[in-house]
């Protein structure tokens, strides 16, 4: 099985091809490395069965041999991110994935794409399910990412339904874990850094907007399923464990041992009020749940940060 992982050096990215070479797949990662960081994959490097390619999926496909899968992975994530690349998020939901799918065609691969539950906005829905059709600005701070996300979604079901090929719609909710960068900028990742090196705690709002985060080994094990699977449509796989942001600073706190305070800051326009996952269908479609509870899953993100703070000491 060849598999192409776009964004492959990214924290999704990343961690995918770590599972799939496990699982004996040979693996091309692409990335522009602009959020993704090749040291993500050193672990890969010397294996035989993985490749990494630096490239952008705004440039035409590289050469690549046949493909039986693609994952397509690659777009900034984090809001401070694709903020800061609008134009290039944009492309690389519409563009990339357009490019992609016309390869999917030619080699009749699988397509699975990673799509975001920020398909549904800051939602009015509760928690949210797939047939909700969501509360999204095309125009606010968040649609560079929000638009494209949407707009790759009705593309690949346009190109399913004119070519017959095999497609997959994975919504993601909050993640996080090993092989998220350090300055990432999202709320896990923030505290854990903030809280290890003794600084303020950067709390936006009063702290009271919820989030439900999963670790990361289960949304891969979500998406290893649902590329198995036979399911077109869009799946949900995310935590339906919902906590504010001011519960999560407080365990983040506990779980370091850090004397850091808590800063509140402004919270930033069109940020989602609260967030959480219906999963009846993955557990009914994939047989998936979570299985990482946050105290284990922020234990190992910990340790993960712990090992990178350090090795920003080291290099000065
Ligand atoms: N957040 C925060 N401090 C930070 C980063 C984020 O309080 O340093 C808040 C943010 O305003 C949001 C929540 O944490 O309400 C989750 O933010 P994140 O960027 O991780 O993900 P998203 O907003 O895309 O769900």
């Amino acid at each position: 099985m060849t598999t192409l992982v776009t964004g492959g050096a990214g924290f999704v990215g990343a961690n995918l091809c770590e599972r799939l070479i496990a699982d004996g797949e040979t693996v091309i990662a692409l990335d522009n490395l602009v959020t993704g960081r090749a040291s993500n994959l050193a672990a890969l490097e010397s294996n035989p069965a993985f490749t990494l390619i630096t490239h952008d999926l705004n440039e035409e496909l590289p050469e690549l041999p046949r493909l039986d899968r693609i994952y397509h992975c690659a777009s900034p994530a984090s809001p401070p991110e694709y903020q800061k690349f609008p134009i290039e998020t944009l492309l690389v939901n519409a563009e990339g994935t357009r490019r992609l799918l016309d390869r999917a065609v030619e080699d009749g691969a699988r397509f699975l794409f990673t799509s975001t539950s920020e398909v549904y906005g800051d939602p009015l829905d509760h928690p949210q399910r797939e047939d909700y059709r969501g509360h999204v600005s095309s125009t606010g701070p968040r649609s560079m990412y929000d638009e494209s996300k949407r707009y790759a979604e009705a593309l690949i079901t346009a190109y399913a339904g004119r070519y017959g090929i095999e497609t997959r719609i994975v919504r993601i909710f909050n993640t996080y874990g090993p092989h998220m960068a350090p300055h990432d900028g999202r709320v896990v990742s923030n505290f854990i850094v903030q809280a290890i090196k003794g600084e303020p705690l950067t709390m936006y709002g009063t702290g009271q907007q919820t989030r439900s985060f999963q670790y990361v080994d289960d949304l891969i094990e979500g998406m290893v399923r649902l590329m198995n699977s036979s399911y077109s449509g869009p799946v949900n796989i995310g935590n339906p464990n919902e906590f504010t942001m001011l519960e999560l600073a407080t365990k983040v706190l506990a779980k370091t041992g850090s004397q850091s305070e808590i800063e509140f800051l402004p919270l930033p326009v069109d940020d989602p009020n609260r967030r959480r996952p219906d999963i009846t269908l993955a557990k009914t479609l994939l047989g998936w749940e979570p299985r990482v509870s946050l105290d284990e899953g922020l234990t190992k993100t910990i340790a993960y940060y712990r090992s990178q703070v350090l090795g920003e000491v080291a290099a000065g």
